[in-house]
């Protein structure tokens, strides 16, 4: 029995918010681990540490499940952007790529790319990339993510198998490229879904477990109706995941509706993708219709504030993101790489903060709500919420510690809310993830910091070098 199994790991001394069915936390309390699942839970003085146990003392910090971030560009991590400046170079990132509502022909030609130029591209060069992303994410309290393409799917999995972290890896899926009022195919549906379904077989439940493969329509514009349908049919047959960006521009409603007679929204429903095995990336233009419908189905909405409001995409303004949680829809949040979001300790900073200047009100998405995304939400979102997202017997042994001694947080007696409002990602000290400690005391000890600094600096002036523009600008 997993109750009786003798503790490996004992964290102690912590604020335990544990985000139980009762969000029960505990201020002084024990967690027990053993076999990379936690086996008790509980107030200090019920929790007895057996002497064999590593003990790890959280010091009175806060000790939370393991964030989830639930989008993110892992091989896109490493780019030659601030070298070669993206507005210099229109082949990389066209000026007007996504401002104005969105260049929305750029954005489906980008979308069909295997790799985007001015990413690191070979298999080696995006391992380095997806390391570099695991180690911010452990560093941000992360310990589990969701990959939104871009690069070899196999080489993110590696990083994030070398790293320790937990994670839902994708390969990158669109066919379409519109120009003007033409379409032309760009892509092959079959070659498309045959290797998705290959990354199915290689790594979904592989890495003891800790590695999942997920479906991907890349943006869902690019996307014809035999690759929804093609997507839907291997979702359906293996249960995982699919993520797509969609419902992102203010331009892409109209434009959708001139080249495939509906939205993206409404395309996903008829294609019967709408169920709770579907997240929607962005997705800040949804209609009153849309999100009854996805509330109704336990479609998930992945809410990247940082990247959203960087791009910049308008989509605030709109206020859906409150009315959606007014609505009930399953809410998740991410980062949309690293590189572009932050941490993912910002984007709880920014989803608490962006829609009270719209509002001009205290109400939507307070501080529980944005934690609850980042934590319950996600592993909904990845369809691990029988594992991961709360602190309890049973569940992985996935956890952060927060440091909450400074004046961010005392004196003070709401520490989740500080954490949400006004933490950052340094804060986090400690993260375990199925029980193995991948940073203690701010010290990443699965990734050699230096060694792979030296590689990310070679990947990048490799990039630098390939991606100049002919004229030497
Ligand atoms: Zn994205």
């Amino acid at each position: 029995m997993l109750v009786n199994t003798p503790a490996e790991l004992a964290v102690r001394n912590g604020y335990i918010v544990t985000m139980d069915a009762d969000r029960a936390v505990i201020p002084d309390g024990t967690v027990l681990v053993a076999g990379g699942r936690i086996t008790e839970v509980g107030p200090a003085a019920d929790v007895a540490v057996p002497g064999p146990a590593t003990v790890i003392d959280a010091d009175g910090g806060l000790v939370i499940p393991g964030l989830v971030d639930a989008h993110q560009h892992a091989g896109m991590f490493l780019s030659a952007f601030d070298r070669i400046g993206a507005g210099r170079y229109p082949t990389v990132a066209p000026p007007g790529l996504l401002h104005g509502g969105g260049d929305m022909d750029a954005i489906s030609a980008v979308s069909c790319l295997t790799n985007f130029p001015g990413f690191a591209t070979s298999p080696e060069a995006t391992e380095v990339a997806a390391l570099a992303a695991c180690a911010e994410e452990i560093r941000s309290g992360v310990t589990c993510f969701s990959e939104g393409g871009g690069g070899s799917a196999d080489a993110i999995a590696r990083a994030v198998e070398s790293s320790g972290l937990r994670a839902v890896v994708t390969s990158m899926a669109a066919d379409l490229v519109t120009d003007g009022d033409e379409i032309r195919r760009a892509n092959d549906v079959d070659e498309l879904l045959a290797a998705q379904d290959d990354l199915i077989d290689r790594w979904h439940g592989s890495v003891d477990g800790r590695v999942r493969a997920g479906l991907n329509l890349f943006f869902v514009g690019a996307c014809s109706d035999e690759l929804l349908d093609g997507t839907e049919a291997l979702s359906s047959a293996h249960d995982v995941q699919i993520s797509t960006h969609v419902a992102a521009l203010a331009n892409e409603a109209e434009w959708s509706r001139r080249h495939h007679g509906r939205t993206g929204l409404e395309r996903l429903a008829d294609a019967g993708l709408f169920s709770s095995r579907l997240g929607c990336i962005h997705c800040g233009y949804p209609t009153a219709h849309d999100v009854q419908a996805m509330v109704g189905a336990g479609v998930h909405v992945v809410h990247c504030p940082t990247s959203t409001t960087v791009l910049p995409s308008g989509y605030v303004d709109r206020g859906m993101f409150p009315a959606m949680e007014r609505a009930g829809v399953s809410l998740a949040i991410g980062n949309d790489t690293t590189w572009l979001g932050g941490s993912l300790v910002r984007q709880l900073n920014d989803a608490s903060s962006i829609h009270k200047d719209r509002t001009m009100t205290n109400d939507p998405l307070d501080a529980s709500t944005v934690f609850e995304m980042a934590t319950l939400g996600g592993a909904r979102f990845c369809g691990w919420a029988d594992e991961i997202g709360s602190l309890e017997v049973g569940k992985a042994a996935d956890l952060a510690i927060v440091d909450r001694s400074g004046f961010r947080y005392q004196p003070g007696r709401e520490p989740v809310r500080r954490f949400v409002e006004v933490g950052e990602a340094s804060d986090v000290t400690t993260v375990i993830v199925a029980g193995r400690v991948l940073m203690r005391d701010r010290q990443l000890l699965t990734i050699d910091v230096d060694d792979l600094m030296g590689r990310a600096e070679a990947v990048v002036e490799e990039l630098e070098r390939s991606s100049r523009p002919p004229s030497g600008r």
